[in-house]
């Protein structure tokens, strides 16, 4: 069976590829493969982040690997968080309450709303690149609403729904994501 490393040990996120590819494929953690590094993310975009991780997977261990990174893209902040989406409000980042209260004091006066999560997935196949993209279009709302889900999920409302991520719950929320659009594709590509 193919064996393909994800840069992740984000048990969420392993659950929701191999749900995805069946037996077809073998994913591999950093954990699977004793990899305990802490790998830079020192590039500009999240294209460059994706790379950047995926590189090193293959670089040091030289097995097939993918990695993703994902920004939350707010138009009135010309694209910001951002990369800085983890780190928004400052310190180690994840930080989600600082990060969504920060988010929401920018907002605070303007009055467009729009706002996009956005995923890119870089996968190094026999030393080859490939990118795919998943993207949500959406807005900012003024209040947090709902407990589920993680990170800007409370404030986050995708376009054409009424309930926030946070409200819809996983399995609503794993339908029509960025990460699964993005690990839809990569997902098309491996089952070719
Ligand atoms: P990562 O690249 O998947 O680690 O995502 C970077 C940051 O973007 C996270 O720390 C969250 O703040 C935010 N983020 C990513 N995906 C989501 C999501 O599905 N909902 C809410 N926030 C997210």
């Amino acid at each position: 069976m193919k064996k393909l490393v994800f840069a992740t040990n984000n048990a969420h996120k392993l659950e929701e590829i191999r749900a995805i590819l069946g037996d077809k494929v073998e994913i591999l953690s950093l954990n699977d493969i004793n990899c305990h590094a802490d790998i830079p993310e020192t590039a500009d975009t999240l294209q460059g982040n994706a790379a950047l991780k995926a590189q090193y997977i293959y670089e040091n261990y030289g097995l097939d690997c993918f990695a993703d990174d994902t920004g939350l893209e707010v138009e009135a902040l010309n694209g910001a968080p951002g990369i800085y989406s983890a780190r928004y409000a400052g310190g180690e980042g994840h930080d989600s309450e600082a990060n969504m209260k920060k988010l929401l004091s920018e907002m605070q006066d303007k009055e467009n709303r729009k706002a996009r999560f956005r995923t890119v997935i870089c996968l190094i196949e026999d030393g080859k690149e490939h990118f795919f993209e998943g993207i949500v279009n959406g807005s900012i709302i003024r209040e947090r609403k709902g407990g589920a889900g993680f990170g800007y999920d409370p404030v986050f409302m995708p376009d054409g729904y009424s309930e926030t991520f946070a409200e819809m719950g996983n399995d609503e929320k794993n339908k029509i994501s960025h990460r699964a659009r993005a690990v839809q594709k990569l997902c098309e590509y491996l089952n070719k």
